[in-house]
């Protein structure tokens, strides 16, 4: 049955591994992959018995199968599905009270900073940001009322390294909880539970379902009561996964390890291509010599992930950039098999103040690509015809 799923599949030992199987045989029929429960509800055998599921917002045996295979590719002891990467923050920040403080990485995703300055602050809830790749400065922002540190690591759009462990080490000392938002390195770069953080957070529409075809959230806990806590609050709010999204994910997630090496792959050669450019600035790839993340993200991660920042001369060629280029589409989000580009300051961190944007460099010269599986040929040939008479947008 749908609860016993993986237990076959104990042989995985590599995350690359783990993931492929998720799912595999997970009922009775044997399907390598699983079926999708489309249900709302269950019929009970009889009075006050179960099968295990009644209500499908409670549980349902496809999204079991994704919760179960997070869980495991984490080493959590649960994991929870959620119809957006948003939801499941949300869900997460309902564990808070009025007048608890969170210690946040200042450049994090900006819908992630939206929520916690138009939403949850209405509610009472705290938040001093602060560069979290400088120990120091979350050392000294928190507070009596601090219970807990998010960090991304590496941040959005800057790709800012933040140490889980020493992060994760501090916040225990004091008995404030860490939560890591790992979407930018999946289970399969990066596992913030064995690196001493307590909670995980995905927006799973990016590289864990890796196609642009869902919108989807995953949390992983690493306790027991943390995981009974969160059990409840995906209940009572209700922002589950469907089943169908839940399939998607699951599919998505049988191909991570070769994905993300060959996106990796990618964004490297990319990101070495634009640091020989004349109108680039600025490169940011936490696998660039030049980065000053590097060592730290080598020592916690197994690669530097997909994602390349870059800064150009000007506004201008910026822009010219944008509306010149063919392969690689000029769209929000990341993480899929296609390559994306877009301009931060104007789309997905639009709701920061300026010249707090500014400050923190998400300036209107900055672009992020999120690196594809395309063959590299193309896509530098691509960015070079992008880049071609760039001079007269000076
Ligand atoms: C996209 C994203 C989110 C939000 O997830 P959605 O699935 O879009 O709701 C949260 N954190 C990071 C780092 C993201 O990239």
């Amino acid at each position: 049955m749908p609860e016993e799923a993986g237990t076959k599949n104990v042989a995985a030992k590599k995350i690359a591994t783990k993931a492929v199987q998720i799912g595999v045989g997970s009922d009775y029929t044997g399907a390598i992959s699983p079926p999708i429960y489309q249900t709302a509800t269950f019929r009970h055998p009889a009075l006050g018995e179960s099968t295990g599921y009644d209500y499908s917002r409670t549980g349902n045996p496809t999204r079991k199968v994704l919760e179960e295979g997070i869980a495991l590719l984490d080493d959590g002891a649960g994991g929870f599905a959620y119809s957006s990467g948003m939801a499941a923050v949300t869900n997460l920040l309902l564990l808070f009270r009025p007048g608890d403080h969170l210690v946040v990485t200042e450049d994090l995703y900006g819908g992630t900073y939206r929520l916690l300055d138009a939403v949850f602050r209405r509610f009472g809830i705290k938040t001093s940001y602060v560069d979290t790749s400088d120990i120091y400065q979350v050392s000294q922002a928190l507070r009596e009322t601090t219970v807990a540190i998010l960090v991304e690591s590496p941040t959005n759009p800057l790709l800012k390294v933040a140490d889980i462990p020493a992060i994760s080490r501090m916040a225990r000392e004091r008995g404030i909880v860490t939560i890591a938002d790992n979407t930018f390195m999946t289970p399969y770069l990066q596992r913030p539970l064995d690196l001493g953080a307590d909670i995980v957070v995905y927006s799973a529409t990016k590289y864990l379902s890796g196609h642009n075809d869902t919108v989807a959230g995953l949390v992983v806990v690493k306790d027991e009561e943390t995981a009974e806590r969160v059990a409840f609050l995906q209940n009572s709010v209700g922002a589950v996964l469907g089943p169908q999204d839940s399939w998607l994910v699951i599919r998505g997630m049988k191909t991570l390890g070769v994905r993300l090496d060959r996106q990796s792959e990618n964004a490297r050669l990319i990101a070495e291509w634009l640091a020989d450019r004349e109108p680039v600035t600025r490169v940011f790839y936490p696998g660039l010599d030049s980065h000053p993340g590097k060592k730290v993200l080598r020592k916690q991660a197994k690669g530097f992930g997909a994602m390349v920042s870059f800064e150009v001369i000007n506004r201008g060629v910026a822009e010219k950039i944008l509306n010149s280029i063919k392969l690689v589409s000029f769209a929000e989000s990341l993480g899929g098999v296609e390559t994306l580009m877009t301009f931060p300051a104007f789309q997905t961190h639009a709701d920061i103040d300026p010249a707090e944007r500014e400050r923190m460099g998400i300036n209107d010269r900055l672009l992020r690509l999120s690196a594809g599986i395309e063959d590299i040929d193309d896509l530098l040939d691509d960015l070079r015809q992008a880049f071609d008479g760039w001079e007269a947008h000076l």
